[in-house]
């Protein structure tokens, strides 16, 4: 197909581009570099670089491209940010949303894989999780990504859009061959965070936490292989096709790791001490998150291929080796 990837130039989404070449698809990507690093983009694959407001440009890239799906990844992450930069949040997340939406609408693009988040259900009163779970979110960024799956089903039952929303738990890793990876500026992820602390790069590791009511007072979260999410992206395009499709896919591993087993991990694969205090519970950090994704198994024969902690962090280690400023490197 011809596939646009909006924010294809960031994390997830050149993680993304890359299998979708691999995988016979032409691919354009469309990212303003707020986040995205060109260097994520691999060479010979076009790259626009404007705003995913911009629905002049936007229209003429669709048009001129035949484009046929859109994947869209950008938009802000940062949890504790939007609960400071609530308007921020809803203005880029939603509003630019909204107007790639209007430039597709208006170009009879009408397929779109979205990139959604766990964090759109808050604090959930049933684990695993599973999709039907109530979606109340706790932070602004959650809000702002429900915010975006109700617009798009919405436009499924009036336009016959079709849809996919991948409700993504904990993306961790990094591309096996360490040719990209985790590069926010800044950083606040743990897995980044705490292989930085062991080599001595970043001060000690803050773990937000030991009194959470978990097995060993840390939060639970589920960390899932970057690879493996961009995988269910391609898996779920067959079903785009009819129109009016609205999807919605937890993408998780289903296994429950603490801070403290992360941190474990990450000793073991660098060999290394991970240097941490504890401090006080960081906002808006439910206790535990982890997916049911049997939802994405029996309709997308979906299966993470990391399960195990330390092949995910193997990843991350082997990235942050090689490139160790990330992209500037
Ligand atoms: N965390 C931590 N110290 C850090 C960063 C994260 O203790 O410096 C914890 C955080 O409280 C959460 C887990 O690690 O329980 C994963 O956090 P991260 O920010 O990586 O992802 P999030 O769950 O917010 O999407």
């Amino acid at each position: 197909m011809n596939v646009l990837v909006v924010g294809g130039a960031g994390y997830i989404g050149s993680h993304c581009v890359r299998q979708a070449v691999a995988a016979g698809h032409r691919v354009v990507v469309l990212d303003d570099l707020s986040q995205g690093h060109p260097a994520a983009v691999p060479a010979g694959v076009p790259f626009v670089r404007f705003d995913m407001a911009d629905e002049p440009n936007v229209r003429l890239v669709l048009r001129e491209q035949a484009i046929e799906v859109v994947m869209h990844f950008a938009g802000l992450t940062n949890v504790g940010e939007s609960v400071r930069q609530p308007e921020r949040y809803h203005e880029h997340n939603v509003g630019r949303t909204k107007k790639l939406l209007d430039a597709m609408l208006a170009e009879e693009v009408r397929r779109m894989v979205f990139s959604s988040t766990c964090a759109t259900y808050g604090v959930p009163e049933q684990m695993p999780m599973t999709e039907n779970l109530p979606q109340h979110p706790i932070n602004p960024y959650g809000q702002t990504k429900l915010d975006v799956e109700r617009t798009l089903g919405h436009l499924a039952i009036s336009e016959g859009f079709s849809f996919a929303a991948f409700r993504y738990f904990n993306a961790a890793g990094a591309a096996a061959d360490g040719s990209i990876g985790e590069d926010h500026f800044p950083e606040t992820h743990l897995i980044p965070l705490a292989i930085a602390a062991a080599l001595g790069r970043r001060p000690p590791l803050q773990v937000f936490g030991d009194d959470y009511p978990t097995p060993d007072g840390t939060c639970l979260r589920d960390y899932v292989h970057v690879d493996d999410l961009a995988a269910a992206h391609l898996a779920v395009l067959p079903r785009l096709a009819a129109p009016g499709a609205r999807l919605y896919y937890n993408l998780g591993t289903g296994v429950p790791r603490s801070v403290k087993e992360v941190l474990a991990s990450v000793e073991r694969v660098t060999g290394r001490a991970v240097p941490h205090v504890v401090v006080p519970r960081r906002e808006g950090d439910p206790p535990e998150l982890f997916a049911s994704a049997d939802k994405a198994r029996a309709e997308l024969g979906w299966a993470p291929r990391y399960v195990e902690l330390d092949a995910i962090v193997e990843t991350a280690y082997r990235w942050h080796l090689a490139r160790p400023q990330g992209f500037a490197s």
